[in-house]
C-alpha cells in the first residue's frame, strides 16, 4: 500500500467505531480517517474529530449541530447534520473504503450510496444485509464492490475462504456463544430483566446487538448475512452453540474438511482484517494460547426457547420483504423490551405476529423496503 487508505466511519461513537478508531491509531502509517458520522454522542464525535483530524464530520441529529460547529470552528475540517449528509459523504472521491457501524436499519441508505459511489464496504452493519440482502449484493456486483464482513464470525469464514478459489462450500458451520440465557428453563425466561439480558458472557458490545445476542435474534441475522455474504442456500447454514467463544465459525468443504479461525473475543481482529485485506498486520492485543482453552465445547441450538433463531430460517426461506418485517418488528421491540415495557418472551411474540400479518412482497424494490419497514414498525408499536 502506497499512500495511505482513506477510510470512512459510520457510526464513529459506537462500540465497533470506537475500537475502528483504536485500529486506526495503531497503524497510523496505514489509515487516515476521511470522515466521521455518529447518530446522538456530539461530545465523543466532537473528541475524535480533534484527535483523528478528518476532512468532515456529520452529526444525524441535527439539533446537536451547533455544537458540533461551534466546538470544531478553530479546525479545518467540515462539519454536516442529518442522514441526507451522511449518505452524501460517503461519495467523497477520496474515500477508499466506508465501515458501516451504525446501528439497525439506518444503515441500508448510506451503504446502497458508497456501493453506487465505487467504495469497498467494511460491513459492520449487519441489518444492512438482513433487509436487503438481494439488491445490495446485485448492486455491490454491478459496481464492482467488495463487502468484506466484520460481523466476528462472517469474517472468520472469510478467512476459512482466503486461499481457497473457487472450490465450493458444503457448509458454513456459525458458532454463537448461547448468550446471558443459554441454561435457563422456557419458564425462567418470562421473567428475565433488561439487566441480566445485558450481561453477555463473552463479548462487550452496544445494547441493542447484546438484547439481540441473548435472544439469538442476533444469530438469527447472522444466518442471513452469511446467505447473501457466500451465496450458499439456507440449508447450507448451521449454528452451533459454542459458550466459549474461542471458534469464532467453521467452514466445511466437500471433501469433509472443515476450517476453522480462532480468536479471543475482540472484535479489533475482524476490523483490522477488513481495513488491510487481503494482507495481515500485527496486533498489540493479547494473543490466545491454546493451553487456556483446553475444553471447547459445541452443542445444538434450541429453538424451542429461542425460537426468534427458527423465524430467521423462516423469513430467509421465504424471502422478499419478509426479513425486512423480522427487523423492523425487532427492532420496535428490543427498544420497547429496553424501556421496561415489555417482557423478554414478547419479543418473539410480536415478531411473529409481525410477520404473519404486514403484506408480503416477493419481488422487493428499495421502495417496498422502506414502505415494509414504516408499515411494520407503526404496527408493532401499536401491538405494545
Ligand atoms: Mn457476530
Amino acid at each position: 500500500m502506497g499512500t495511505k487508505r482513506q477510510l470512512a466511519i459510520l457510526g464513529s461513537t459506537g462500540s465497533i467505531g470506537t475500537q475502528a478508531l483504536q485500529v486506526v491509531a495503531e497503524h497510523a502509517d496505514l489509515f487516515e480517517i476521511y470522515a466521521l458520522t455518529a447518530h446522538r454522542n456530539v461530545d465523543l464525535l466532537i473528541e475524535q474529530a480533534r484527535r483523528f483530524s478528518p476532512e468532515a464530520v456529520v452529526i444525524a441529529d441535527e439539533s446537536l449541530y451547533p455544537k458540533l460547529k461551534e466546538a470544531l470552528s478553530d479546525k479545518p475540517i467540515k462539519t454536516y447534520a442529518g442522514s441526507e449528509a451522511i449518505a452524501q459523504i460517503v461519495e467523497a472521491q477520496p474515500i477508499d473504503m466506508v465501515l458501516t457501524a451504525m446501528m439497525g436499519y439506518a444503515g441500508l441508505y448510506p451503504t446502497i450510496r458508497a456501493i453506487k459511489a465505487g467504495k469497498a464496504i467494511a460491513l459492520a452493519n449487519k441489518e444492512t444485509l438482513v433487509v436487503a440482502g438481494e439488491l445490495i449484493t446485485r448492486l455491490a456486483y454491478e459496481h464492482r464492490v467488495p463487502i468484506i464482513p466484520v460481523d466476528s464470525e462472517h469474517s472468520a469464514i472469510f478467512q476459512c475462504l482466503a486461499g481457497e478459489n473457487n472450490n465450493a462450500i458444503d457448509k458454513i458451520i456459525l458458532t454463537a456463544s448461547g448468550g446471558p440465557f443459554r441454561t435457563l428453563s422456557a419458564e425462567a425466561l418470562r421473567h428475565v430483566t433488561k439487566n441480566e439480558a445485558l450481561k453477555h458472557p463473552n463479548w462487550k458490545m452496544g445494547a441493542k446487538i447484546t438484547i439481540d445476542s441473548a435472544s439469538m435474534m442476533n444469530k438469527g441475522f447472522e444466518v442471513i448475512e452469511a446467505q447473501w455474504l457466500f451465496n450458499v442456500a439456507p440449508e447450507q447454514i448451521e449454528v452451533v452453540v459454542h459458550p466459549q467463544s474461542i471458534v469464532h465459525s467453521m467452514v466445511q468443504f466437500q471433501d469433509g474438511a472443515i476450517k476453522a479461525q480462532l480468536g479471543l473475543p475482540n472484535m479489533k481482529l475482524p476490523i483490522q482484517y477488513a481495513f488491510s485485506y487481503p494482507h495481515r498486520l500485527p496486533s498489540a492485543d493479547p494473543k490466545p494460547r491454546m493451553e487456556d482453552y483446553m475444553t471447547l465445547t459445541f452443542e445444538r441450538p434450541d429453538t424451542e426457547r429461542f425460537p426468534l433463531l427458527g423465524y430467521a430460517y423462516d423469513a430467509m426461506r421465504r424471502g422478499g420483504n419478509m426479513p425486512c418485517i423480522m427487523n423492523a418488528a425487532n427492532e420496535i421491540v428490543v427498544d420497547a423490551f429496553l424501556h421496561d415495557r415489555i417482557a423478554f418472551t414478547d419479543m418473539p411474540r410480536l415478531i411473529a405476529r409481525a410477520m404473519e400479518q404486514v403484506a408480503f412482497v416477493a419481488s422487493p424494490t428499495y421502495d417496498d423496503y422502506v414502505a415494509t419497514d414504516h408499515e411494520t414498525r407503526c404496527l408493532t408499536r401499536e401491538w405494545i
